[in-house]
Formats: structure tokens, sequence, C-alpha cells
């Protein structure tokens, strides 16, 4: 239970002062839903004023505090504005111009006295100008010289936000430091709420930034290495299989270096009772099913089960109907649970699973829920973790009594400070070494105004027998309004290749997306016109062309993946990225870095300097460890710090009980970590 202290900041921003219906509404379209919201969306930048006793053209354009004595008042005539005519110390005039509002400004700006305007200074005609200005009398508070201003959106403005923001520091308690004083210190940083204070105030002071992006990083890490701590100090199944089955295992390839490697770490991790909790990096194409293979028939040698989890349903049919081929005649039972099995197949998975007449069972999140219960759960297996988060691997690990031996496999290639991040309680093993025979995949860019050329160039790969992806570009974050686009495409394709275009899209349901991809998976269409759905893992080897329209908007870890799908037969493979015509530098580098280079770390690297970790990691569908405060930069400088600091912590005070511990668990709760502490009471 988060201690009362906080509550104060987990109060809904509608128990603020001011905040009615519709300015909530506005700020829930920022995801500001709780006063701790408004504290952490801090400003991006601040406003200047200039006080001046006068205008004059060094301050022309800027925004200008000055006093002025209106002497001449033009009510608005028609469309034209109000004008209230004043003279400055110099005996210049000012103009004060106002649309709408001309009785208002009429009260506020009576003829003959002095009052102090603010607002943008203009140059009208020969006269000067202010459209709008704020008024006060001299004597009351002026405008600050210096405000900060916020990200925004509609019906919400920076003054607003800043209201809301003081109101919020208001409420914020003092708390103890999770940071060590000495190195508070030593780093030159504030206390925390004084941080929290001078965010809002001086957007531009970097160490603040910093202690605030640091506190948001140590949570993360701390949950995780709680995470690690109470799932390794459970008993679980120690697994160490003979060989037998391996041995009887028909493969037509050798193993690479790298999957004997990687397949003796996990045997070894296996071995232990403490549960694995490994990490499996590898490239797309690098064969980490096989590793995973390995490692089940491990669990069924050693007589456990054990479960691979995939993230879609057509994933999960494809390993399934691979695994039977080869383990079927071997006599190793395997099973398949998506939502599609119902009733009776249903029923008779489940009791299969119970009474430990399947060995192996693949499948997609339905797999691990409460009412599938195992007989001997050895090892869980998840491939490709986009959509599996640091949540559910505790509800796997963490809080099962006799947790499974834990691989997670991810093809996407991610830099050494987000797998701290992301998966900071697992131990890691990478495949740095791809099947021998793999011919690289040709890339090129090319511009939009040679997609007739394109098409042509299809219709010969088409001719000769060929397959081809077809990706269409993100339109914007919608995915009414990428579907359009895909459908658009599609149509134009198919006038010139009838009844060979098939079309999958985000808004299109389970059953028919599959449908289109079972056809082109076995070859019934020539080309698949796709938004970027097109699963991760598919695999049609006879496909060998990759078109990516709008290339340049796609991360480039995005379009790494992407050009993943193509070289996995023994032919030559192309990757076409077409790009506008209007591209940015950046842009052009990023896409020259395509070119270059099929390596994914490389690439990963990249992308996290000139992108957010967000679309390298496809946070943006799971929802987590998507921070607010830390940006890539900080993540990068701060990750180090963070994750030694947790440790040294939990070295010292495993149960978070002394002080400092105390005061990590506030930090916990301040960034919504409550899982983890709870770990710590049922661990
Ligand atoms: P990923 O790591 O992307 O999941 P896969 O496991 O799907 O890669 O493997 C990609 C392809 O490489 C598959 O067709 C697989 O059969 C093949 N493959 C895997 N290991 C080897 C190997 N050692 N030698 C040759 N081909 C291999
Ligand atoms: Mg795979």
């Amino acid at each position: 239970m988060r201690p009362d202290l906080l509550n104060p900041l987990f109060a809904e921003v509608e128990t603020l002062k001011g905040v009615g219906p519709q300015l909530a509404r506005a700020l829930h379209r920022l995801d500001l839903e709780r006063v701790v919201d408004l504290l952490f969306h801090l400003p991006t930048g601040s406003v200047e004023r200039v006080r001046a006793p006068a205008a004059s053209p060094v301050l022309l354009g800027r925004l200008v505090v000055l006093e002025v004595t209106p002497f001449e008042a033009r009510l608005s005539q028609g469309r034209g504005p109000t004008r209230i005519f004043g003279s400055d110390a110099d005996g210049n005039v000012i103009t004060l111009a106002f649309f709408n509002h001309g009785g208002w400004a009429k009260k506020q700006l009576p003829l003959g006295e002095p009052r102090i305007v603010s607002g943008k200074l203009e140059a009208y005609g020969d006269q000067w100008q202010m459209v709008h200005p704020d008024v006060v009398e001299p004597g009351k508070a002026e405008p600050p010289l210096k405000e900060s201003v916020y990200p925004l959106t509609e019906g919400l403005t920076s003054k607003r936000l800043r209201e809301l923001a003081a109101q919020a520091l208001e409420r914020a308690p003092e708390l103890t430091e999770w940071v060590e004083p000495s190195l508070l210190g030593q780093r030159g940083w504030l206390p925390w709420r004084a941080a929290v204070a001078s965010a809002h105030a001086e957007p531009g002071d970097t160490a603040v930034r910093a202690r605030l992006a640091y506190d948001e990083i140590f949570a993360n890490q701390l949950a995780l290495q709680l995470l690690r701590q109470v799932s390794r100090r459970k008993k679980g199944v120690p697994l160490q299989g003979d060989g037998r089955i391996v041995a009887r295992l028909r493969l037509p390839y050798e193993l690479t270096g790298a999957q004997r490697r990687v397949a003796e770490e996990i045997r070894g991790d296996m071995a232990q009772a403490a549960p694995m909790l490994r990490l499996l990096q590898g490239d797309v194409g690098s064969g980490k099913t096989l590793v995973a293979l390995l490692a089940m028939l491990n669990a069924v040698e050693a007589g456990a089960q054990a479960a691979l989890l995939a993230p879609t349903e057509i994933l999960a049919r494809q390993h399934h109907a691979t695994l039977l081929k080869q383990l079927d005649p071997i006599g190793v039972r395997v099973a398949i649970l998506t939502g599609r099995e119902k009733g009776r197949a249903r029923d008779s998975v489940l009791m299969g699973l119970a009474d430990g007449s399947i060995d192996i069972l693949v499948g997609t999140h339905a797999i691990f829920q409460e009412k599938v219960a195992y007989r001997n759960l050895g090892l869980a297996v998840i491939d490709e973790q986009h959509r599996f988060g640091v949540s559910q691997r505790l509800l796997l690990s963490a809080k099962a009594a006799r947790p499974p031996h834990l691989l997670v496999m991810t093809a996407t290639p991610i830099p050494r400070t987000l797998t701290l991040t992301q998966y900071g309680e697992m131990d890691v093993s990478r495949i740095d070494e791809m099947p021998p025979g793999r011919t690289p995949v040709e890339t090129r860019v090319i511009s939009d105004e040679r997609l007739g050329d394109v098409i042509d160039g299809l219709a010969r790969h088409v001719a000769a027998g060929g397959q081809a992806y077809w990706v269409c570009p993100l339109v914007e974050e919608s995915e009414t309004s990428d579907a359009a686009a895909a459908e658009e495409r599609a149509a134009v394709l198919r006038e010139r290749f009838p009844g060979q275009v098939g079309l999958v899209h985000g808004r299109m349901k389970g059953p028919d997306k599959d449908a289109v991809m079972a056809a082109f998976a076995v070859g019934e269409l020539a080309v698949l016109v796709a938004t970027t759905v097109i699963e991760v893992g598919v695999d049609v080897p006879n496909s060998t062309l990759m078109v990516v329209e709008g290339a340049e908007r796609f991360g480039l870890a995005q379009l790494h993946q992407l050009r993943g799908r193509v070289g996995r037969g023994t032919g030559k493979s192309t990757c076409l990225l077409i790009r506008g015509q209007t591209l940015s530098e950046t842009g052009r580098a990023r896409l020259a870095l395509m070119r270059e280079t099929s390596d994914g770390f490389r690439i990963a690297e990249e992308d996290l300097k000139l992108r957010g970790p967000g679309e390298i990691l496809g946070t943006r569908q799971s929802g987590e460890a998507a921070f607010r405060l830390a940006t890539p930069e900080l993540v990068q400088e701060l990750a180090g710090a963070a994750t030694d600091d947790a440790r040294l912590l939990l070295d010292r005070d495993g149960g978070l009980a002394g002080p400092r511990g105390e005061a990590a668990r506030l930090c916990l709760y301040l960034f919504e970590r409550d899982q983890a502490v709870d770990l710590l009471r049922s661990g």
C-alpha cells in the first residue's frame, strides 16, 4: 500500500482548483490524470519578457512590459478591432488593439491613467502596436520576466499548466532522499522536491533534468532487480536432459558456433535450482527457434513440460507446424492453444497439460492464463516478446510457487543501456553469427517519382515466380488512415496483378488477416500489401522482394525488421526503400545507413541517436518502461549509475527496510512500481 504521504500526489487532477470537466478532458488527452502527472509534465522551454521604459526598435518582435497612459479610445467598427492609443515614457504612441473584447479593454484602460501592458511589440504602419496585451495597474503584480512553456494540446495553455504545476508542487511533500547524500553533492543535484520545483521554473537546467530522469531510471532498475532477487530466491526445478531425444532429432544443417554456445549457456542455467531468467538476442534469421527447441527438449528429457509463447496466432501456428514436423516422428507430443481452440479441442489440450501427456505447448498468451494448469511446467519460452512486458514476466516467475525457467527471445537488436532498462533482471545471451550461405539482402533507396519503375520491376519479379511484400507508409498515428492508404495501394496493384494481391492491415479481424497471410505463405498470392502488421517472424522463404513505401517515416529498427522478412531462402533478395522527395539531412543519413549495413546492433545504436527508444522497443504497443522524464540521451548517460546504485542498495538492504531502503520505496511508488514493492512482501 502506498504510504499516505504520497496520496495527495495520486489524487485525480479534478481535485485541483479550477479543473472542471472540460479542462480535465484536455489534460487527459496528454495523459495527465493525476497530480503527480502534472508534476512530471515538465516545460520544454521558457519565454522571456523585457521590462522597458519605452518602445524602441531593438524591442521589435519581442515580448515587452511597459507603462503607457491611454489618451484615446476608438471602439470597433464592424470587423475592425477596438483600438486604444496610449503614450509611453518617451511620448511614443502605442496602439493597443483588441478584437472582440473592446468593452473589457476600455474598462481596463481608462483614459489618462497609467497602466502596465505586456505583449509582443509590433510595428503597425509607422506606429507601435500590441495586440491583446495583458493589462495591470501600476504597483500590482506585473507579468514575470521569464515563464516556462509546456507541451500543450487543444484547450490547454502554458499559463494554465503553470498554475496547475504550482498547485501540484504545493501538494508535493518533502521526501527522504533515496540518493546517498554524498552522491547528491558529488553529482551536483538538488534534493527531490527542490529539483521538481526547479525543473518547472528553470527548464534549461540540465542538472535538474538529469536528477529527475535518474530517479525514474533508478525506480525502474530497482524494480527489475527486486524481481530478479525474488525470483532467483525461489526454488525452481533443476532440469538436466540426458540428450537422448536431441540425439534423434534430424536437422538438415549443423548448428552455428553461436547457437551451440548459447544453447550451452541455457543448459547450464536450467541445471540450476534457481530459475533461469535469460534473454536471447539474435538478429532476424539468426536461428533462435532452434535454440529454443533444444532448450525445450532439454526440459522434456528431464521429465518436464515446456511452453512456447508466440506474440500472434499466425506465428504460433507456424511454430506449431514446424515443431510437429520435427518432433512427431520422434515421439515428442506437441499441442497448440490459442484463442481459436475452443470447446472439445481446448478441453483435450487442457487435459493433456494437466495429466502430462503433452510435452510441449505452443500458443498465444492464452497459455499462461490461470485456468491453464500444467502438470510440470519446467520451461517457458517467450518468442518476440514485444507485447510481453515486465509485469507479465513477474506473474510468470516471481508469483509462481515453483517458477519455470524463463527464456525470452528477441530479434530486436537492443543497445546495451536499453537492455538494462528493459531486461535488467535478466542474463543476456547473444547470437552474433548468421547461419552460413545467406546472401545479404541488396538494399536500394529510390525516390517515389520512380514508383512506376518499381511496379514494373515487381511485375518482372512476379512473372518469374517470385513473391513480394509491399509495406505501406504510416500515414498518421491512426490505424484507419494507415489502412486507407494500404487499401488504395492494393487497389492499384490489383489492377496490374489481378487475383494475386493480398492485403493485411491493423483494422482487419484476426482470422481474416490469418487467411490472407496463409494464402501468401502457400504461394496462392504473389504480393502481400501490408501496413506494418506484417507479423514479426513470419517465414516465407520464397518471398525475396520487400518494398517499403515512405521509408523515411519508419524507425531504423523497424526497417531492419521489415528487411529481415526477405533473405530467408537461398535466392538473392532485394529491399527497395521508397522515399518521398523532400528528405531531411537525418532522413537521408538514416536511409543511407540502411543501404550500407545489415548489422542490427549498429542500426539499433544509430536509431537510438536519431529517435526515441519507443520506436526501437515497440514500447508503444506494450506501454511499458516508456519513460516520461528520461530521454534516450539521459538513459544512455544515467542507466549505468542507476543500475549500480540499485544493486548496491539491494546488496546492503535486500528488504528495503533501512532508512535508505524506505526512501527507495517512496521512489518506487512515485514511479508506480507498486508491484515491485508488493514483491517484497510476498518474497
Ligand atoms: P529467428 O532467429 O529469426 O527466429 P529462425 O529460427 O526462424 O530465425 O531461423 C531462420 C532460418 O534459418 C530458418 O529457416 C531455419 O531453419 C534456418 N536455420 C537455423 N539455424 C540454422 C543453421 N545452423 N544452419 C542453417 N540454417 C539454419
Ligand atoms: Mg523467430
